[in-house]
This record gives structure tokens, sequence and C-alpha cells, in this order.
């Protein structure tokens, strides 16, 4: 009896050992446009990190389909329910980036073996340059995991329905630049 007091004592008191840590995570990507896969790494994210920043990468060395505010529209409309949620935008060093925002994790995804070179390549850069911000990796849901955005854009631009790949507002903004 004495021994089970003691355990449930120890329970009582161990809660002081844990000090209190807030979980800032960066979602990037460019988002050209927002698919129903990336809005499951969006929610799976949010309910990881204690505040997720959806990074919207500003290339200027690739020309998007979509602006960069309409980029920021669509994924502010596909998590308007998500309340940890920030969207932004940034160009330069993702890790610099990190630091600017106080970020201590980046959270990719990984669809299939072929993503996983390159973003074992680009982790382990990141945490030579800021070893405070860990990479987190996220395996694709199977639902989603044979979609990208640059198939997405291949198949609208074939004339094919891309409606169940993609958020609503996203399908309607495609079929609009696609229709003139
Ligand atoms: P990039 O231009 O680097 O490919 P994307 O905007 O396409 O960036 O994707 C950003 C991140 O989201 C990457 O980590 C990518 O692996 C992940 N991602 C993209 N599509 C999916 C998907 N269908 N399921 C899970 N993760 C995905």
């Amino acid at each position: 009896m004495s021994a089970r007091l003691k355990v449930s004592n120890m329970s009582g008191t161990s809660a002081g050992r844990f000090p209190e840590r807030r979980l800032v995570a960066i979602y990037p990507g460019s988002f050209d446009p927002l698919t129903n896969g990336h809005l499951d790494m969006i929610a799976r994210g949010s309910r990881l990190a204690d505040h997720l920043i959806v990074a919207i990468l500003r290339n200027t060395q690739k020309q998007p389909l979509f602006s960069l505010e309409e980029r920021f529209e669509m994924i502010d409309a596909a998590t308007s329910t998500l309340t940890n949620i920030e969207v932004d935008s940034f160009e330069g060093l993702l890790v610099e980036y990190a630091a600017r925002k106080s970020a201590n994790a980046i959270l990719r995804g990984i669809r299939a073996v072929s993503d996983y070179e390159a973003e074992l390549q680009m982790a382990l850069l990141n945490r030579r340059m800021r070893p405070e911000t860990e990479t987190v990796f996220l395996m694709a849901a199977e639902e989603y995991s044979f979609i990208s955005s640059r198939i997405i854009k291949e198949i609208v631009t074939l004339g094919g329905d891309v409606s169940q790949f993609v958020p609503a507002s996203v399908a309607a903004r495609l079929r609009a630049k696609f229709s003139r």
C-alpha cells in the first residue's frame, strides 16, 4: 500500500519536470496552387504545433501560375477554421526566415521515395546552418500521396477536372484561369 502511495505522490509532483515549451513550426512551399495534400499536412501540422506558419516561397527564378496574393488568399480561405495558423511569405534562406520567426521546426511532407533524396539533402543542410530548427517529416496520407501542384496544373492544362484533388476555391480559380 505504501508503494502505491509513493507512486501516486510521485505522479503528483512530476508535472514540474516538464518545462513550458512552444513548438513554432514553418510549413514552407510554393503552393502553386494549394492542393488537398497540402491541406492535410496543414491540418495535421496544426495539431502537432502550437503555432504553424504556412510560408509561401517567393521564388524570383520561377514564374508561378498564381501570384503571391492569389496563393495567399487560397491558403487563407481554406484554413480559416484553424486557429493556430499564420499565412506568410518569404524569400531567401529558409533557416534565416526560421530565425526571424523564432521557429524551432520545419514541417515537410514525404509522398514517395522520390521525395526523400531532395528532402534529406535540404534537412541536413538546414540543420548544419541552424541546428536550433529541426526538420520534421510527415508521411503523406495515402489518399493524397499522388497529388502535386505540378500534376494539378498539367491536368487542368489538358482540360481535365481537378475538383476532387484541390479545395473548392482553388478549383474555381483554376477554371477561371483556363476558361479564357
Ligand atoms: P515544392 O515546390 O518544394 O515541391 P510544394 O509547395 O509542392 O513545394 O510542397 C511543399 C511541401 O508539401 C513539400 O514538403 C511537399 O513534399 C509537401 N507536399 C506536397 N504535396 C503533398 C501531398 N500531396 N501530400 C503531402 N505532402 C505534400
